[in-house]
């Protein structure tokens, strides 16, 4: 049995790879500060013996004994990055910091949740591992996108500095149960938009593109990841790239849910990247992944998700 630390593990990607990483029997101690998660994603784990959580803001170094890491702690969402930049940039490069510390200091193998926003606004399409990205250093998106930019390039030179057994998965937008309801991403925006009858908020022209990815294959991914051998360190792309327009995901999702609600466009936020998709050979050839759940069938399951959570139906 190895013990886990899973940062961030009350979020919405956390909480699922909580869950998988308990019932393969791993012993798993949860650490979050609740700042975009909640005790409802991880409270059907209380009860469970290899299950603990504890509150911490990850900026602050703690130590404990484990055998791998997952650092996923972070905001993701633009609305709730953007809300405290500063922290949002300490989150990323200082919790890397004392997570890589720890796992120095115990030899624990550590993977790192950076994301498709290290590409910025990409020129090149799709984003293969060894494209650098185009990223403004300053704009309203940067704290993220800077701060995870960072965060990588300390796991590599933790690596290569200090021999720490790194793996770093860049995630492309995902979606499914637990997403927060007023998390302000798009799959969320429109599934509760179209649930209640509001109009669906388009940004921009709606042209922009997407991939998504279901999060039962991303922790697949992740965890196929974090058992590869000490010679893959990746950085490996994760996620679907099946493409989609907004405007074509506002009208599935109004298919989806039988909602009539109306379309209405606003302005589009600034530095939103235009085009995003993955390439996943790396991942094909190295984890023996791909995806396996297309977007109507993800969506269907985080429909029927957000319906009980409003309707108890
Ligand atoms: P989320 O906001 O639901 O989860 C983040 C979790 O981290 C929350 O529980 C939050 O309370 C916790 N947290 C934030 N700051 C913390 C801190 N300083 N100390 C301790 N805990 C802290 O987001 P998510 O979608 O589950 O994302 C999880 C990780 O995956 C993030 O690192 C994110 O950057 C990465 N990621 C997600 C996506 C996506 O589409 N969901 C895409 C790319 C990368
Ligand atoms: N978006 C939108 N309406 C919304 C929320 C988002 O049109 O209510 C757009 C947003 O401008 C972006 C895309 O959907 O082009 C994905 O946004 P999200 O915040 O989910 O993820 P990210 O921009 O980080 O990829």
């Amino acid at each position: 049995m190895d013990k886990i630390l899973v940062t961030g593990g009350a979020g919405f990607i956390g909480s699922h790879l909580c869950d998988r990483l308990v019932n393969r029997g791993d012993d798993v101690l949860c650490v979050d500060n609740f700042y975009t998660g909640s005790k409802a994603n991880i409270k059907h784990l209380f009860a469970h013996p290899y299950f603990e959580l504890m509150r911490h803001d990850i900026t602050f170094p703690f130590y404990v004994e484990v055998d791998r890491i997952y650092n996923l702690a972070c905001p993701a969402s633009p609305i709730h990055y953007q809300f405290d930049p500063v922290q949002t940039t300490k989150t990323s490069v200082h919790g890397a910091i004392n997570m890589l510390g720890l796992a120095k200091r115990v030899k624990a193998k550590i993977l790192q949740a950076s994301t498709s926003e290290v590409y910025g606004d990409p020129e090149i399409h799709p984003q293969p591992e060894s494209y650098w990205g185009k990223v403004n250093p300053i704009g309203i998106r940067s704290c993220y996108d800077e701060g995870k930019r960072c965060a990588e390039t300390l796991f590599f030179d933790y690596w290569r500095q200090h021999d720490v057994q790194i793996k770093v998965v860049r995630i492309f937008n995902t979606y499914g149960p637990r997403m927060h309801p007023n998390d302000g991403r798009v799959v969320s925006n429109f599934i509760v938009q179209a649930l209640k009858g509001d109009p669906i908020t388009i940004y921009g022209d709606g042209q922009q593109t997407r991939s998504f990815c279901y999060v039962d294959d991303l922790i697949d991914a992740m965890i196929s990841m974090m058992d590869t051998g000490s010679d893959f360190t990746g950085p490996v792309n994760i996620g679907n790239p099946g493409e989609f327009t907004m405007q074509e995901l506002a009208e599935t999702v109004l298919r989806l849910t039988g909602s009539r609600s109306e379309l209405i466009y606003l302005p589009l936020p600034s530095d939103d990247p235009r085009q995003r998709k993955p390439e996943i050979e790396l991942a094909k050839e190295k984890l023996s992944w791909e995806p396996g759940i297309g977007l109507e069938d993800g969506l269907k399951e985080t429909i029927r998700y957000f319906k009980n959570l409003f309707f108890n139906c």
